[in-house]
């Protein structure tokens, strides 16, 4: 049902938007990427594609990444027919794009985040998906689009970063065949790997290293947690066009005995990101306590504090909760 209102929306619409979530990641860049290209080539329309902060230059090879602008270039003032944001779990997440989501004569939600509040005129949220691109592959199925070998390539990075390269949880039998299906349309999942994890930096890999071998401990170890200052990541030389954090909060949940593990990082005087990760616990609801949110295993939050208030903050709230 929802899915034929995205397509009659799409068919009525002269011009539209497609928006990724702040601090763009694999999932929203391909599912945003690859919508561009599903829509490019079942409807014969070009979309506009816009990032609200600078997405890490790995993402680069994405097909059509080369059409993403960012906010500054768009016209805040324009109204769009059509608003798709693409795993934005909350409408705050999509920064000043909300705008531009609000005005539209017709807003759409994809995402596939437990915590979404569902904010569009449609939603499509599946929280069973383990990525926007998979629910974006089911829209295919759905309205029978066609997948060309540029799309699956952008559905396919979604699937495996937001898996954690098929490790997660969220590794489901639909993830996998639907990854499969996307290989037979020709992309090369080593090529998309090597891309995406094995193309970091000298700087960013020692980085990580220093950050984990500062790691602390708490309730007997089943806390690991690392901070991360803005002086250490400029002593390493960090540039806006990479992710000097991605993937540091898996390296201290590999730990045996962790059950939670978290990297608090300074963004400003007194504000800090926090990125959580579980074992089995739900996290989200930690996140939400900040005003943040994502998955049961995964989420993450920007406090208003310092990092050492934020963490003292963290694990007061895991304690309150009990979760380990
Ligand atoms: P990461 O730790 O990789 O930044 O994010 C893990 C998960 O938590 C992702 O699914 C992401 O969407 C969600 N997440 C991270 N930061 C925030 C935040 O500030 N607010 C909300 N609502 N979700 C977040
Ligand atoms: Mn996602």
């Amino acid at each position: 049902m929802v899915t034929e209102q995205l397509d009659f929306s799409i068919k009525s619409s002269k011009n539209i938007l497609l928006v990724s979530h702040i601090n763009p990641d694999g999932d929203t860049l391909g599912s945003m990427c690859g919508m561009y290209s599903l829509i490019k080539d079942n409807y014969k329309k070009m979309c506009d594609m816009v990032v609200v902060s600078p997405y890490p230059t790995t993402y680069d090879f994405l097909p059509y990444a080369d059409k993403v602008k960012s906010l500054k270039e768009m016209d805040l003032s324009r109204e769009y027919d059509l608003v798709i944001n693409l795993d934005v779990a909350d409408i705050e997440r999509c920064a000043d794009a909300r705008i531009l989501f609000e005005k539209a004569k017709q807003s759409v939600n994809i995402d596939h985040h437990e915590t979404n509040t569902g904010y569009g005129d449609i939603n499509i949220v599946e929280p069973d998906a383990a990525a926007t691109a998979e629910v974006l592959y089911g829209i295919c199925e759905k309205l029978n689009w066609t997948i060309s070998k540029e799309s699956a390539e952008c559905l396919y990075v979604g699937l495996m970063t937001d898996t954690g390269c098929f490790r997660f949880s969220n590794t489901t039998e639909r993830a996998m065949t639907y990854s499969g299906k996307l290989i037979t349309v020709g992309l090369d999942p080593a090529d998309v790997y090597q891309k995406c994890y094995e193309s970091n930096s000298k700087n960013m890999v020692l980085f990580q290293s220093y950050c984990v071998n500062k790691a602390q401990f708490a309730n007997n170890d089943k806390i690991a947690y690392t901070v991360v200052y803005k002086k250490d990541m400029e002593k390493y030389h960090h540039t806006e066009g990479e992710d000097f954090t991605d993937g540091l909060t898996e390296k201290l949940r590999a730990i045996k005995t962790t059950e939670i593990a978290f990297v608090v990082k300074e963004l400003g005087a007194n504000i800090s990101k926090v990125s959580m990760r579980s074992r089995t616990a739900n996290i989200a609801q930690v996140c939400s306590v900040f005003g943040g949110g994502g998955h049961k295993l995964a989420a993450g939050a920007v406090i208003k504090s310092n990092v050492e208030d934020a963490v003292k903050q963290i694990l007061d709230v895991i304690n309150n909760k009990n979760l380990c």
